[in-house]
């Protein structure tokens, strides 16, 4: 569930912050010069420009409008330059980041959707969290999935079927370090990944030259132990990058 209110208090209060700023800043400088002076408004006006253009269109994006593919790619360019500051002012003001973070990765899979594909299924890479194999498993399937003995008690059962079905490929990471070199050794021309909120977030802002679609994994019994994905949704995106 995607709360679009929370990412609207967060931007009110970065914009409340810089028209502050600028107010203050303005008394402060009365004793400099006219020109710094009217650098500092034009520059804050182009940022309040530039955020609020940037709002209408996440809002447009979170609530399902259609939206330009240029916009889309130019706002998601300014929300991950203004992502940082963003998740800083919800940590201040205690508002949920993961809230944050999955309109980010909403704002990332709508844009790829909007884009066409049409790859080979072995070009399409699958990540997948290890906290998706059920934690008292005996079986290694971090070095290949393909230990797994699908006893059905967890996801990996699904994912190897998959695996063989679609021929992608699927594999296990056990942090961000083992997902970057999963990635570099495959190269891939798609990634598909699931992991939680934070996980994923990260892990788009760093691959940025293939697409990733993000894929939250569910999480009954707390974080990162016993997780568990949806696999039409993985499937799902399997058929929009091969374009069945
Ligand atoms: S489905 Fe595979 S990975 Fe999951 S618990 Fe069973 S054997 Fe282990």
């Amino acid at each position: 569930m995607i709360d679009i209110k929370k990412y609207l208090s967060v931007v009110a209060i970065l914009l409340v912050t810089i028209i502050l700023g600028v107010f203050a800043t303005n008394i402060f400088i009365t004793s400099l010069t006219q020109l710094f002076s009217l650098l500092i408004n034009i520059l804050a006006e182009l940022l309040i420009t530039i955020i609020i253009f940037s709002t209408i269109i996440t809002y447009n994006v979170v609530v399902d409008k259609k939206v330009n593919k240029s916009l889309m790619k130019v706002n998601f360019k300014i929300v991950n330059f203004m992502f940082p500051i963003i998740i800083a002012i919800s940590s201040l003001v205690n508002i949920p980041r993961d809230g944050i973070r999955r309109i980010y990765i909403k704002l990332n899979n709508i844009y790829i959707y909007n884009n066409k594909y049409n790859l080979d299924p072995e070009d399409i890479l699958i990540l997948i969290p290890h906290c998706i194999q059920k934690s008292n498993c005996k079986f290694r399937v971090t070095s290949n999935i393909d230990n797994c003995a699908r006893c059905g008690l967890c996801n990996i059962c699904e994912l190897v079927g998959l695996k063989e079905k679609r021929g992608v490929n699927v594999f296990v990471a056990t942090g961000g370090t083992l997902a970057r070199k999963i990635i570099i050794d495959n190269r891939p021309k798609a990634v598909i990944a699931i992991a939680c909120e934070r996980d994923l977030t990260s892990g788009v802002q760093e691959v940025s030259n293939i697409p990733v679609l993000g894929v939250f994994n569910k999480r009954p019994n707390g974080p990162c132990v016993d997780t568990n994905l949806d696999i039409n949704e993985v499937e799902d995106a399997i058929n929009f990058f091969t374009s069945k």
